[in-house]
């Protein structure tokens, strides 16, 4: 409204000073040139970045009993959020306000979710933005917004008659990483300093009691000045969830959907180790997908089985590749697969040469128990299974392709991992500073001797190889029992062997 009668008044002077036989030509252009310049800072969010709480409405409110797998953080959360909802008790003890919370943990795992929940049980105005819009090639602008961003909280909570906010800055690597380091520092840097500022200015007999919590995954990006105390002096670990943790998960996102009577949700769990919150989320919504396109009217255990693969590995594609090479495919897998039976029986759940994703066909694998340390000879095994694909089709159709790429360079990773842990040849080294070679030879020789190996066992199992090609080229995709009963006699052949 004050922008109109602004702009009459403006036009009615021009009009004025024209009637009254003034020169206005300047006068316009100036005007036009500021109009412009209005406009595009406005449309660029420079000056016209608005934060909005979010709305305290029913539907949007969530709990900490609607957050799974995650009940360490969330008793550690809870402790840090009872200081300020006991707040009378802490202005009495002299204790000074916890002003910041530092989630951290990878992707998915449910940070965003937690602080909805902390704006909730503190009943606290919730708002949330992320570190990337604070940041803008423009010096100043970032810092604006992050005072902006207070001012939205405190007045958002005083518009809702609460006495608390919760501001969530998610990403807040992109801000608050070590000053001095990004090209345009010194934008990055005022932004972060501003930051620092508005936390130090928090108090706690302010009308409205302001808690910053910020998530990341790069904790090692911020700058010290953040994390000392008084700033975010608290961090809660936000981990991906164990299988009980996973269980629990997906029984809440399950809780809406009908369910099959088949539906066994532990083994679902069992399944999806490395899953996030989000992963498991979308395998519950794509399972229930899935059943809807078949015309079902409950989700099935196969329907969930499916949804895994198609989280883990991206859409089936309709591709379809020709015969001789939907053959090599077969090969490759059935190589994985009976390398990785032979490594851990009954570890094999699935072989498939439908593409999907990048893939154009894959083995997988029942994960093991949740297992955190790994002995040389279990990484040694990985790398037997990952080099096997290929193998495999050196043996039986005497050359190897360019399907083996990325098995290969987790096979390099894996022989890493072995050098970093220590048990390598080389003994406890460092192996930022091993000279490139000795690396490399290092490197080689774990492979080579696990590929010799790879091929004495693949080229006595040829003819297994052969049998289960022929079914995987009929059937497309194999079950793992279905997998174990037809090569069951080939690998006793093969143990009795060993065994003597
Ligand atoms: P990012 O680091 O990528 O921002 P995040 O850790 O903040 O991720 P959220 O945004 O909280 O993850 O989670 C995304 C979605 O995944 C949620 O909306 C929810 O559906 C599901 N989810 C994640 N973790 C959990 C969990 N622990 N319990 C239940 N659902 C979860």
């Amino acid at each position: 409204m004050l922008k109109e009668i602004s702009l009459g008044i403006g036009l009615a002077a021009v009009i004025f000073l024209a009637v009254s036989g003034y020169d206005v030509i300047p006068i316009i252009f100036m005007g036009l040139a500021a109009g412009a310049l209005f406009f595009i800072t406005r449309s660029r969010g420079m000056i016209g970045k608005t934060f909005s709480a979010a709305p305290p409405a029913r539907a949007t409110k969530v709990e900490f009993s609607d957050i799974g797998g995650q009940a360490t953080a969330i008793n550690e959360l809870k402790e840090a959020l009872d200081f300020i909802k006991n707040h009378d008790q802490i202005i009495k003890m002299g204790i000074r306000p916890i002003k910041g919370i530092l989630l951290t943990g990878p992707p998915g795992t449910g940070k965003t979710l937690m602080a909805k929940a902390a704006a909730g049980y503190t009943e606290s105005v919730f708002i949330a933005c992320s570190g990337s819009e604070f940041i803008e090639l423009y010096a100043g602008v970032g810092a604006q917004r992050v005072r902006q961003l207070f001012q939205t909280a405190r007045d958002s909570a005083i518009k809702q008659k609460k006495d608390s906010a919760i501001i969530f800055i998610d990403e807040i690597d992109i801000l608050g990483s070590k000053r001095g380091q990004n090209a345009s520092h010194h934008e990055y840097d005022q932004t972060l300093n501003q930051l620092l500022v508005e936390m130090d200015g928090l108090k706690v007999n302010d009308r409205v009691r302001v808690l910053v919590m910020a998530a990341t995954n790069r904790v090692d990006m911020l700058d010290p000045a953040l994390l000392r105390p008084g700033r975010f002096d608290r961090q809660v670990k936000v981990d991906l969830a164990d299988k009980a943790g996973r269980l629990e998960i997906l029984k809440l996102h399950c809780r809406n959907k009908p369910l099959a009577a088949d539906v066994d949700l532990e083994e679902i769990a069992k399944q999806t180790f490395g899953f996030s919150g989000a992963h498991l989320e979308s395998l519950a919504n794509e399972g229930a997908i899935l059943a809807m396109r078949e015309g079902c009217t409950e989700i099935s255990n196969r329907h969930l089985l499916e949804a895994i693969d198609k989280v883990m590995m991206g859409e089936k594609l309709d591709r379809r590749p020709a015969r001789k090479e939907l053959e090599r495919v077969a090969v490759h897998e059935v190589g994985h697969a009976l390398l990785s039976e032979k490594v851990r029986p009954g570890s094999v759940s699935m072989l498939t040469i439908m593409p999907r994703g990048q893939a154009l066909g894959y083995m997988r694998q029942v994960p093991e128990n949740d297992t955190y340390l790994h002995t040389r000879g279990y990484l040694e095994n990985q790398i037997q299974v990952l080099l096997a694909g290929s193998i495999a089709e050196e043996v039986v159709l005497g050359d190897r392709s360019t399907g083996a790429g990325n098995d290969f360079e987790q096979a390099v990773k894996t022989a890493g991992q072995i050098i970093r842990s220590g048990m390598s040849e080389l003994g406890v080294v460092d192996p930022d500073i091993l000279p490139a070679d000795l690396r490399y030879r290092v490197i080689s020789g774990i492979i080579k001797t696990q590929e010799q190996k790879v091929k004495e066992f693949l080229l006595k199992m040829k003819d297994a190889i052969g049998q289960i090609v022929h079914v995987l080229l009929v059937e497309e995709k194999i079950t793992g029992e279905y997998f174990r009963t037809i090569t069951k006699k080939f690998l006793l052949v093969q143990q009795g062997h060993t065994d003597q």
